[in-house]
C-alpha cells in the first residue's frame, strides 16, 4: 500500500490540516514549516499538536513529510545567508521533535559559485551542528532538477553528503519524479534501472518518501516546473509504475502538482484507485 497526500497550508494549525486531508481522502501530507519568503513562523500550540497527533494514530496516517523554506540555503556563497539558513534549520528541526516520528525535507541547495565540493561540505556540516542523537524525525535531502548551482542533482552528491552526515539513522532522500525525470534519469522507460542505480549508489533503505509530480518538460532538461498528474511529459502510465513499484510500498507520496484543493482531491482518488486495483 501506499499513503498519499499533498502539501496544506498550516495557517489555521495543525489539527486542522489532518481534518482537511481526511477531507481529501489522503492519508498522508506535507506543509511549508514557514511562510515560503522565510519568514517569522506562529508559535505552535500544544494542544493543537497532541490533537493532530491523535487525529494521525485514530485514522491511521503515514508518516508526514514536513518541507523546509525554499530561501533556506546552507551552502550559499553569502555567509549571513548561511547563517540564515542554519537558524531556520535549528528551529524547524525543535519543531519537528513536537510531532515525533516524522520527516522534515528539504532542498540540499545552491554552491553559488563556490562549487559542488564546498557546498556539500558546508551542507553537511549545518546538519551536524543541527541533528543530534535520540532526535525522533528523519531529515530527508530531496533530489533536484540539477538547475543553475544547485546541489543533488545526482544520486552521488545526495551519497556524498549523507556519507559525512554523524547521526546515520536520521538521514534519507525524498524522491521527487520531476526532478529526478528533469536531472536525467529515465524513470519513464527505465524505472527499475534508476531504482537499482538509487540502491547502488545510496542504498533504498535511504528512500523514505516521494514527491509525486508529473513534469512540464523532458528527462535532463534541468527545469523543474512540475505539471499535474498524467498532463506532462512523465505521462500517466509511468505515474502508476512509480506508485506500485515494488521498492516504493508503504512510503509516502505527495503530491506538489498545480493544483486547487478539487484537483488534488482527484489526483489522491486516482492514485488510491491504482492502490486497489
Ligand atoms: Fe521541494
Ligand atoms: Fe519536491
Ligand atoms: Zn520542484
Amino acid at each position: 500500500m501506499i499513503y498519499i497526500g499533498c502539501h496544506l497550508s498550516v495557517t489555521d494549525g495543525y489539527e486542522a490540516m489532518g481534518k482537511t486531508m481526511r477531507r481529501f481522502g489522503g492519508n498522508t501530507f506535507a506543509w511549508f514549516t514557514r511562510n515560503p519568503r522565510g519568514g517569522r513562523t506562529k508559535p505552535v500550540v500544544q494542544e493543537d499538536v497532541d490533537a493532530l497527533r491523535l487525529h494521525l494514530e485514530k485514522e491511521g496516517f503515514g508518516p508526514l513529510v514536513a518541507h523546509g523554506s525554499y530561501t533556506m540555503n546552507l551552502c550559499s556563497a553569502k555567509e549571513e545567508t548561511r547563517a540564515n539558513g542554519l537558524d531556520m534549520l535549528t528551529q524547524d528541526l525543535e519543531r519537528m521533535e513536537l510531532l515525533p516520528g516524522n520527516y522534515y525535507n528539504f532542498h540540499p541547495g545552491a554552491h553559488t559559485g563556490q562549487g559542488t565540493e564546498t557546498g556539500m561540505e558546508q551542507i553537511a556540516s549545518a546538519l551536524n551542528q543541527v541533528m543530534k542523537p535520540g532526535m525522533k524525525t528523519t531529515v530527508l535531502l530531496e533530489t533536484m532538477a540539477g538547475k543553475g548551482s544547485e546541489i543533488g542533482g545526482t544520486f552521488e552528491e545526495l551519497r556524498e553528503i549523507i556519507s559525512r552526515i554523524e547521526c546515520k539513522d536520521r538521514i534519507g532522500v525524498c524522491f521527487d519524479t520531476c526532478h529526478t525525470w528533469d536531472a536525467g534519469y529515465d524513470i519513464v522507460s527505465d524505472l527499475d534501472g534508476v531504482l537499482q542505480h538509487f540502491d547502488d549508489v545510496i542504498g533504498l533503505s535511504k528512500l523514505k518518501a516521494v514527491h509525486f509530480n508529473d513534469s512540464k518538460n523532458g528527462c535532463g532538461s534541468h527545469k523543474d516546473r512540475h505539471e499535474k498528474l498524467g498532463q506532462g511529459c512523465i505521462g500517466m502510465e509511468a505515474m502508476k509504475r512509480i506508485a506500485l513499484h515494488p521498492s516504493l510500498q508503504g512510503l509516502p507520496f505527495i503530491l506538489e502538482t498545480p493544483n486547487d484543493d478539487e484537483g488534488y482531491m482527484k489526483e489522491i482518488h486516482t492514485v488510491l484507485g491504482w492502490d486497489r486495483e
